[in-house]
């Protein structure tokens, strides 16, 4: 089923948390961020917070030992896990940073499930200090995306990108994400698409607000249990259509069996 490309937003999709927010917390930097929050753009910030953690003394392992007890539903990783093994194509979209997910992935045996991480860079640098840097340059210039993204992400136009990268043939897009910044990705998605936003979350209500705008089809979801369920009996769905589609193409035609040879109804015998 590679014809199906599952795209999955990480932070509260994927994992239960915001990573940035709980990298932070837990290190007990949750002030320091707040107090900087109002003065930079947020991956900026995330930047920053890495420098002042490398300057209170705190190692990348102390990062990764937070990153490993990053809170998961225990349904999602066998979600995962089974549509990549029906052969769907995975991939995520994210605005948390290449280091906490391929972290977390690796921390989870899911690593290799995804053909594609789009987010942005995370690396230790010579210092030994986690730098984060924006997916989209914004001091050279905007994304050019009008809506409701941050400026150094917009998902919509890396949707795209996947659209346009996809050979010819019927192929069918799931979109799973929570954010504001899922919205924009979930207006380009066509009709043969699904987008599920996870219900009572911010793209929830962007989308409730005029689901008419939504060319994809809805399906809302509350937690991992649901996230398992719904993604799973949606691959079933696409996969029995396009069984069905080939059935009819190959312009087979059933048998005409003449009612004569049909097996008589017999009465039952008292
Ligand atoms: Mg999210
Ligand atoms: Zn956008």
């Amino acid at each position: 089923m590679a014809d199906i490309i599952v795209v999955f937003d990480f932070d509260k999709t994927i994992i239960e948390c915001d990573s940035d927010n709980w990298v932070v917390e837990e290190l007990g930097y949750t002030d320091l961020f707040n107090q900087l929050l109002p003065t930079m753009p947020w991956n900026s910030l995330m930047d920053r917070m890495m420098k002042e953690l490398h300057e209170l003394g705190k190692t990348i392992e102390d990062i990764v030992e937070v990153l490993k007890r990053t809170p998961i539903h225990p349904r999602v990783v066998p979600a995962i896990t089974a549509a990549h093994a029906l052969g769907c194509d995975l991939r995520i979209v994210s605005d948390a940073n290449l280091f906490f997910i391929e972290t977390i992935l690796e921390h989870l045996g899911l690593r290799d499930c995804f053909s594609e991480i789009n987010t942005n860079p995370g690396f230790v640098d010579e210092e030994g200090r986690l730098r984060i840097l924006p997916f989209h340059d914004f001091n050279k210039g905007s994304h050019g995306c009008p809506g409701l993204c941050p400026p150094n992400m917009c998902k919509g136009v890396i949707l795209e990108r996947i659209q346009a990268s996809l050979a010819e043939g019927n192929k069918r897009l799931i979109y799973l994400g929570d954010g504001v910044g899922d919205y924009c990705p979930s207006l380009r998605l066509k009709e043969a698409d699904f987008v599920m936003p996870r219900k009572n979350f911010p793209v929830w209500d962007l989308i409730s607000k005029n689901p008419l705008l939504i060319k994809a089809k809805i399906h809302e979801w509350t937690d991992g249990e649901e996230l398992e369920k719904i993604l799973l009996s949606l691959i079933e769905t696409i996969s029995f259509e396009k069984n069905a589609a080939a059935f009819i193409s190959t312009d087979y035609r059933l048998p005409t069996i003449p009612v004569s040879a049909l097996p008589k109804v017999l009465p039952v015998q008292q």
